[in-house]
């Protein structure tokens, strides 16, 4: 019976004679002895061992059919998809003044006003709620808690129409985590909240230099306060922005939440990200700080010893798991504050990449977004496809101006899959 193409078959660097197969499909790895990999190949293996390869999707009756199935799985996860989720961006005023903000070049005191919202709040209640969709709100900015009124009044009406209805709205936000008190985190968890994304760049001498308060002041012990007060309130999912200066250090910010008596198993898995180039620029050539392809060695080797120190101190790295880049997901969009909307947040600075707005309505971005671009041969034939789908498209516009092919991860995974997947597993 073949292997399925979505499969990688490492040899095991701990025990000769035994090899690990992954699949990027399931995530699930086996480990086999040389003797039965070979009865694989052969066709000796018994039906027992069969069936388990089967039901991991390892081995498949039909390459073919599994080709096609994974060409239409988004397709078909737009027409299953019961739950809507949306990027709200409430203000793009914000209380620090990152240098590297992707925002910096449209930021300023622009928020969401009363009737933006209540055109927001008709949408999702006659195109989402009235077709029986969940709602997911990720509240975002600039700063979202710097409008909290609105975050507030949106959160309270949507619940309503939620549960007048019959289904369930819950929200989230990105907040550079400065205003995320207790008494906030209190207030909106009855409306809803179930999580914050907070970002700390690394220990206070590097974070308090990359994220300065708009005074100049530091940061870091401000949002080190709120994050142990509100930890075990809510869920907490940490990530910071290094460069290939600095990650080496990134493991001294980890060490601070232990020192101020985090308890890493309440925490969801931490994520770290290169810093990226300031959205609405194509950079055709020297980026600076800034990478603009995840196959740098750099980057590879930052990944992989931050995830590596991340799990070593006890805290939660994420696992490659099946996904897509948000643009493929029909239920998925950002609302920008003038009800403006876009497929990822960081496309708000190419105003040619709106795909309507909430007052006009959705237009065709088929094409614009570069969708489907991974339904040729060589991503169908990858097997790196089910983690990657095209790979991201900001990263494609960043290098090109124009999203017209994939962002291909070939080479990152290559050298890295195999310690992100097996060796912490
Ligand atoms: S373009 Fe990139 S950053 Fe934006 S949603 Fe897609 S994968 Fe994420
Ligand atoms: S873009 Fe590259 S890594 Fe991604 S599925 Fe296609 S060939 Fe594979």
């Amino acid at each position: 019976m073949p292997f399925s193409r979505y499969l990688k078959i490492y040899s095991n660097s701990q025990l000769a004679g035994q090899y690990l197969l992954y699949s990027t499909k399931k995530g699930s790895i086996v480990r086999l002895s040389e003797a039965k990999l070979a009865a694989i190949n052969n066709g000796t293996l018994p039906d027992n061992d069969i069936s388990i390869l089967k039901q991991l999707e390892m081995l498949v009756d039909d390459p073919d059919a599994e080709r096609a199935a994974m060409a239409d799985i988004v397709a078909r996860s737009n027409r299953l998809s019961k739950r809507f989720k949306a990027t709200v961006v409430l203000t793009l005023d914000c209380n620090l003044a990152c240098p590297y903000c992707f925002e910096e070049d449209f930021r300023g005191r622009y928020a969401m006003n009363r009737e933006t919202a209540e055109l927001l709040i008709d949408y999702v209640k006659r195109e989402q709620i009235a077709k029986g969709r969940e709602v997911e709100i990720r509240f975002y900015g600039g700063e979202p808690l710097m409008a909290l009124p609105m975050l507030r009044s949106i959160a309270v009406q949507l619940r309503a129409v939620a549960e007048a209805n019959g289904t369930k709205f819950t929200c989230s936000m990105v907040t550079n985590g400065t205003l995320l008190t207790c008494a906030v985190v209190e207030e909106l968890l009855p409306l809803g909240l179930t999580s914050a994304q907070v970002t700390l760049d690394g220990p206070k001498e590097i974070h308090d230099l990359q994220r300065p308060f708009v005074s100049g002041n530091g940061s870091f012990d401000t949002i080190l306060e709120n994050i142990k007060a509100v930890y075990t309130l809510v869920t907490l999912k940490l990530g910071g922005n290094f460069t290939h200066k600095n990650y080496r250090e990134f493991q001294k910010m980890l060490d601070a939440l232990l020192d101020a008596g985090i308890d890493p198993a309440r925490l969801d898995p931490i994520q770290f990200a290169q810093i990226l180039p300031k959205s609405g620029q194509a950079v055709f050539h020297d980026a600076g700080n800034c990478c603009l392809s995840c196959t740098e060695p750099w980057l590879i080797e930052a990944i992989l010893y931050l995830r590596e120190e991340t799990l070593k101190r006890g805290f939660k790295a994420l696992k490659p798991t099946m996904g897509a880049c948000m643009v493929e997901f029909d239920n998925d969009m950002v609302v920008n504050w003038d009800g403006s909307l876009y497929k990822c947040p960081a496309f708000m600075g190419w105003p040619e990449l709106s795909i309507g707005t909430l007052a006009n309505g959705i237009n065709d971005y088929r094409h614009s977004h570069g969708l489907d671009i991974w339904k040729n041969d060589k991503c169908l034939d990858c097997a790196y496809l089910p983690l990657c789908f095209g790979g991201c498209r900001l990263l494609t516009m960043l290098k090109k101006g124009v999203i017209d092919e994939v962002d291909c991860r070939k080479e990152f995974y290559d050298a890295a899959l195999e310690k992100l997947s097996i060796k912490y597993s």
